[in-house]
């Protein structure tokens, strides 16, 4: 297991937002996590980093870059480890004629992050596909999940409120033709993603902010742009800190009348 202090989180957080941390620790395999977490219960899991607001300090984080990123084929199934990166999975499935994943051609971040998030594009989700997970639980225990039991919703599991670590899942995906023009229209999408640093969606909920739009847009300021492609996602201009990502959030929660949810993590 590779341990630094005083370290930088600028790099680990697709927003780019500065951060530090007393100690982060990489463990490189799923027995050294299991025993650090029996040290450590409560430390916030840091994967991809593409989803999450981080706060300007920790003391400690875990970050699960180091730990092993294994693909392994069982007839229609595929055990696929939770530091997978996203694409290179579906880069696998492309490559092997296993259907279903198309849609999210693209999708930054790791399969463990996905499937806490059910991370997704239209109607294709990370969950569609799922069979199982294989979690750590926070007091120590390795806990098996089916498909039903994660309560899969729009950008959620039940892993946010259970605080699970996801180790492996469990794909069912069948032999049966790729579907090239969803992939084509998805890196469309993408190539229309700004260069700013941001950090996906915002808001789960994000319907109820077009009505607003003209307001929304507005409230950019010297640190924080609401992008005009999509209002949900906010760029970050280069110098933006938590608290500007906030201010921005709490004021497009005055704007919009209806609830909204954060997607986005607050680690
Ligand atoms: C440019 C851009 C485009 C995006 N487009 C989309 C999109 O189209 N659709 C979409 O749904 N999302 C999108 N996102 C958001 C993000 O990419 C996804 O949610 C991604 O799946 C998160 O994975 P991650 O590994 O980066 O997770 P992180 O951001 O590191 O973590 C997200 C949350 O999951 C938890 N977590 C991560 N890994 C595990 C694990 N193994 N076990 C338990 N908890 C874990 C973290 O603690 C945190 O709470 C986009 C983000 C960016 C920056």
């Amino acid at each position: 297991m590779k341990i630094y202090n005083n370290y930088h989180l600028n790099d680990l957080n697709s927003f780019k937002l500065p951060s530090i941390v007393d100690t982060i620790y990489y463990p490189e395999t799923f027995n050294e996590l299991k025993v650090l977490i029996s040290d450590i219960p409560d430390v916030p899991i840091l994967a991809g980093g593409t989803n999450v607001l981080l706060k300007e300090y920790y003391e400690e984080i875990v970050s699960l870059d180091l730990l092993p990123q294994n693909i392994t084929r069982i007839y229609d199934y595929l055990c696929v480890d939770c530091n997978v990166k996203t694409q290179k999975l579906i880069n696998y499935t492309i490559q092997n004629s296993l259907a279903g994943l198309e849609g999210l051609w693209g999708l930054p971040g790791t399969v463990g992050g996905a499937i806490t998030m059910n991370a997704g594009s239209g109607e294709d989700c990370i969950s569609n596909k799922i069979y199982s997970i294989t979690t750590l639980t926070r007091d120590g225990k390795i806990k098996i999940y089916q498909k039903e039991d994660l309560k899969f919703n729009r950008r959620y599991s039940i892993i946010q409120d259970t605080n699970d670590i996801i180790l492996q899942a469990v794909f069912n995906l069948p032999v049966k033709k790729i579907n090239k023009e969803k992939i084509q229209q998805a890196k469309v999408w993408r190539q229309s993603f700004a260069s700013f640093a941001s950090a996906g969606g915002v808001f789960t909920n994000w319907h109820a902010l077009k009505p607003y739009k003209e307001n929304i847009l507005e409230i950019s300021n010297d640190y924080i742009k609401v992008w005009d492609k999509h209002i949900n996602v906010l760029l970050n201009k280069g110098n933006a800190r938590h608290d500007d990502v906030i201010h921005v959030i709490n004021q497009i929660q005055e704007i919009v009348p209806e609830p909204l949810q954060l997607e986005i993590k607050i680690l």
